[in-house]
């Protein structure tokens, strides 16, 4: 973590030159006088790095033909969906909206996993009809989905290509409202009733069954339950009475926002490992030749939370007795992670601060007390009109974003390679609200 004049700096993408915040290598300042805050500026050099390190280590770590399928839900910016596709990447979608936005945006039907628990007949019809042999996989979380894509797939005259999303039953070590692999949770199907529906002649006139996925949660750092979930997995695959074609590890692999999380950061090559090793003892090694089943990843936050910046400008601050405070522009509609889940986002002035922190609850003007970016969090005097950056704000960011206090969505903004800035979404007018 390199630290500057005592501004901590927990993101590649952010410098100071000249006392100036840039964003690979772009003035904020400059940036935020051709557009008005607040607004999400994406970085481009950032984003393909960290997808190409992904499916590079996965490669490296000998992981037959990987398939890295970037999760939609932690950003479905089109512009950057197409570097993304360009890239070879594909996608896990959650919905129909997702599944025509990946396809816009080049991802073939035959690199989109469809994953959710809640899969409508619309969507499922969809995701049938797109490409030649319809989506890659659907990610079947219950029998009921399984007899209902089979109905839709009968009635159009289709074979859906599926996979058992597996609940491995174990507790992964994060918030409990993005921990998704315990019985507890809605999420995918027991063992015992994969065998069953596996082994049932019924269900595969109309289905082919051709994976297994596990996914047990987001923002993981510790990696324990990961390698046991996958080596769960492996072994079920061993016991299906059904030539398989790929193991689908899920995503989750988690950022350092805090500055103590990037102690515990897994490196991806560790990740990588890790999942090779898993597989290797539960599934690959139990063959003389190897089966040509393929690994497939559903990475969302590891590849795009760090290229994303969430910028805004101070308007006011106020102090009450001992309590201070910051009124910012930007609020929860906007950037929802600090209301739902309590997360922790560095805040960096542009202005590389001088003089005395004190401890300041930096607040939007969202009419909520939850609407709150930090709690008491050391900050160096800011006078209205100052700008301040939220760091790692590329994933659930502009996704989670709402109309709440009916304020429009913000601009989203792509720092190009070439150090030109791109607006790739623009701000939502009043007229287009509803
Ligand atoms: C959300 C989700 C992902 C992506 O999770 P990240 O933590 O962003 O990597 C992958 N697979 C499934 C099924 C998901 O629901």
């Amino acid at each position: 973590m390199a630290t500057k004049r005592g501004v901590s700096l927990n993101s590649p993408a952010l410098t100071y030159d000249k006392g100036e915040l840039c964003i690979e290598g772009v003035s904020v300042k400059k940036i935020a006088a051709q557009h008005a805050t607040p607004f999400f500026v994406y970085g481009q050099k950032t984003l393909l790095s960290n997808y190409q390190e992904f499916f590079g280590e996965a490669q490296m770590a000998g992981l037959p033909r990987p398939l890295v399928c970037f999760a939609l839900k932690a950003n479905p910016n089109k512009e950057l969906l197409k570097l993304l596709a360009a890239e070879g990447s594909g996608a896990d979608i959650v919905s129909g909206g997702e599944l025509r936005r990946a396809l816009e945006s080049g991802i073939p039907a035959e690199r989109i996993v469809f994953s959710g628990v809640g899969k409508t007949n619309d969507e499922i019809a969809l995701a049938l009809n797109c490409g030649t042999n319809g989506v890659y996989s659907f990610n079947v979380e219950s029998i009921e989905e399984l007899e209902h894509i089979s109905v839709v797939a009968a009635k159009l005259g289709k074979v859906a290509r599926i996979c058992f999303r597996l609940n491995p039953m174990v507790k992964a070590k994060t918030h409990k409202y993005i921990s998704t692999g315990n019985k507890t949770h809605k999420f995918g199907l027991l063992q015992k009733d994969i065998l069953k529906a596996a082994k049932d002649k019924k269900h595969w006139k109309h289905c082919k069954l051709v994976g297994l996925s596990v996914h047990i949660g987001s923002q993981l750092l510790d990696l324990k339950a990961t390698g046991s979930a996958i080596v769960t997995m492996g072994e079920l695959a061993r016991k299906l009475p059904h030539e398989l074609e790929f193991l689908d590890v899920g995503g989750g692999l988690g950022v350092a926002y805090h500055p103590d999380e990037a102690k515990k950061l897994p490196a991806i090559s560790t990740y990588m490992a890790l999942v090779a090793k898993s597989l290797e003892a539960s599934y690959f090694g139990h063959f003389k030749v190897k089966p040509p089943v393929r690994v497939v990843f559903e990475p969302g936050r590891r590849i795009i939370a760090k290229a994303g910046f969430f910028v805004m400008s101070v308007l006011r601050h106020k102090v009450s007795e001992d309590q201070r405070f910051l009124i910012v522009d930007g609020g929860m509609n906007d950037f929802m992670r600090p209301s739902l889940y309590d997360a922790f986002h560095d805040l960096v002035p542009v202005k590389a601060p001088a003089g005395k922190k004190l401890p300041t609850h930096v607040v939007g003007p969202i009419c909520e007390s939850s609407d709150c970016f930090a709690h008491g969090r050391p900050m160096p005097a800011m006078k209205s009109g100052d700008l301040l950056v939220l760091s790692d704000a590329g994933a659930y960011g502009f996704s989670m974003g709402s109309n709440y206090n009916l304020r429009g969505k913000p601009t989203e903004l792509l720092v190009t390679g070439e150090q030109d800035i791109r607006v790739v979404n623009k701000a939502q007018s009043y007229e287009e609200l509803r």
